[in-house]
């Protein structure tokens, strides 16, 4: 049977710190890779948070290196692929950066032996993580009640596997409670009774046990976790939210990357002088194109220096937003940009709890797994 390996990525943001300290503690049996794949563009603050994950873990974290061929003597790693698309600054619709500098350099990293790759998306956000298109790969999410990737997901549900998972929860389930759960683990999938639906049902009837039909599931396939003899994150129940994930960095001395601290900008907004907070909302590069503009704001007055050399890559026609960084940066937009933010996170205060941690979960919203977790 080969060696299956376990890696867990640390992009330098709150979520996979976090998690490597989980896993460590809930899990230290397992033998886990710690990599990271630097752009040479990111805060100080993140590495920072890299350096004392590393000391508090006790282990390398691993940093791979995206550049094969280095022909262009650029500063910095994501400065060599930007001369080689020449110039051509990357955004949401052509996400280069991610590609050359996070999920090839990870692709190459693993090779072609069965690894599990460890994600650090939360129970409390609706999104997907990168799930990598090399068949040797399994991505698990170990915050999540459903720790299994969509893909296993569909096949173990799908209506075609239905006499399969009841011989699983047979053997799962005394008698009794099979005869009486058996009809929900038959029920199909159709328009009025969604896969969402029915793994809901099934994570409800028990957790461990749904893990345990889908680790049966997986035994008859080629996924890593399938060539395990066990699978300690079977029994895991754990939900872990986004107050979890900063108690875990608290507790482990690690604490939480510098830039999420709420600092006060003033604004004057109808001849009064409001009052507001800003911080930055996640890892990754200092000048990228994901953040909001109060976070561009952010760094105008927080990292002057990274500002203008972010402004200096808006070369050519090439910028990072619809506007450029010379335009946003003047007072006028700075004062609009600030009244914008203070005007909605008011009125958002007024209809939730109105924390910091609120201004997170929205920010989160849009971007990239890879970068940010
Ligand atoms: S943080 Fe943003 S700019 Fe940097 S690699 Fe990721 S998506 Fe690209």
């Amino acid at each position: 049977m080969a060696q299956v390996r376990h890696v867990l990525g640390i992009s330098g943001g709150k979520d996979s710190a976090a998690l490597a300290l989980y896993l460590r503690d809930r899990h230290p049996g397992l033998d886990i890779e710690y990599y990271t794949s630097d752009t040479g563009r990111e805060l100080d603050e993140t590495y920072a948070l890299i350096d004392r994950l590393e000391s508090a873990l006790g282990k390398q974290i691993k940093r791979i290196d995206p550049i094969k061929e280095n022909h262009t003597n650029a500063p910095s790693n994501f400065d060599h692929f930007l001369e080689l698309y020449g110039g051509y600054l990357p955004s949401s619709m052509a996400r280069w950066c991610t590609k050359k500098l996070k999920l090839e350099p990870f692709e190459e990293y693993i090779g072609e032996e069965p690894t599990i790759s460890y994600v650090g998306i939360r129970g409390d956000e609706d999104r997907e993580g990168y799930i990598s298109k090399k068949p040797n790969v399994q991505s698990i999410f170990p915050f999540r009640e459903n720790i299994w990737s969509e893909d296993v997901t569909k096949k173990v549900l799908s209506n075609s596997n239905i006499e399969q998972l009841l011989d699983y929860y047979r053997e799962l389930f005394p008698t009794e409670e099979f005869e009486m759960a058996k009809s929900t683990i038959a029920k199909r999938i159709a328009p009025d009774f969604t896969q969402k639906q029915k793994l809901e049902t099934l994570l409800r009837l028990g957790i461990k046990e749904y893990n345990q039909a889908v680790f049966r599931y997986l035994k008859t396939t080629d996924y890593p976790v399938g060539q395990l003899h066990e699978f300690p994150l079977l029994d895991n129940e754990e939900v872990i939210k986004l107050a979890d994930v900063f108690r875990i960095l608290d507790e482990s001395g690690v604490g939480a990357p510098g830039y999420y601290r709420q600092l006060k900008y003033e604004v004057e907004i109808d001849g009064e002088i409001k009052q507001g907070v800003y911080s930055r909302s996640r890892s990754g590069c200092f000048f990228c194109f994901y953040q909001q503009k109060i976070e561009w704001v952010w760094l105008l007055e927080q990292h002057p220096d990274l500002f203008a050399k972010a402004m200096s890559y808006e070369q050519e026609g090439y910028t990072w937003m619809e506007e450029t960084l010379e335009a946003l940066a003047q007072p006028e937009r700075v004062a609009a940009i600030k009244k914008e933010h203070y005007l909605r996170t008011h009125r958002e205060q007024r209809k939730s709890s109105g924390s910091w941690q609120d201004a997170i979960l929205e920010a989160e919203g849009v971007g990239c797994a890879s970068c940010f977790i």
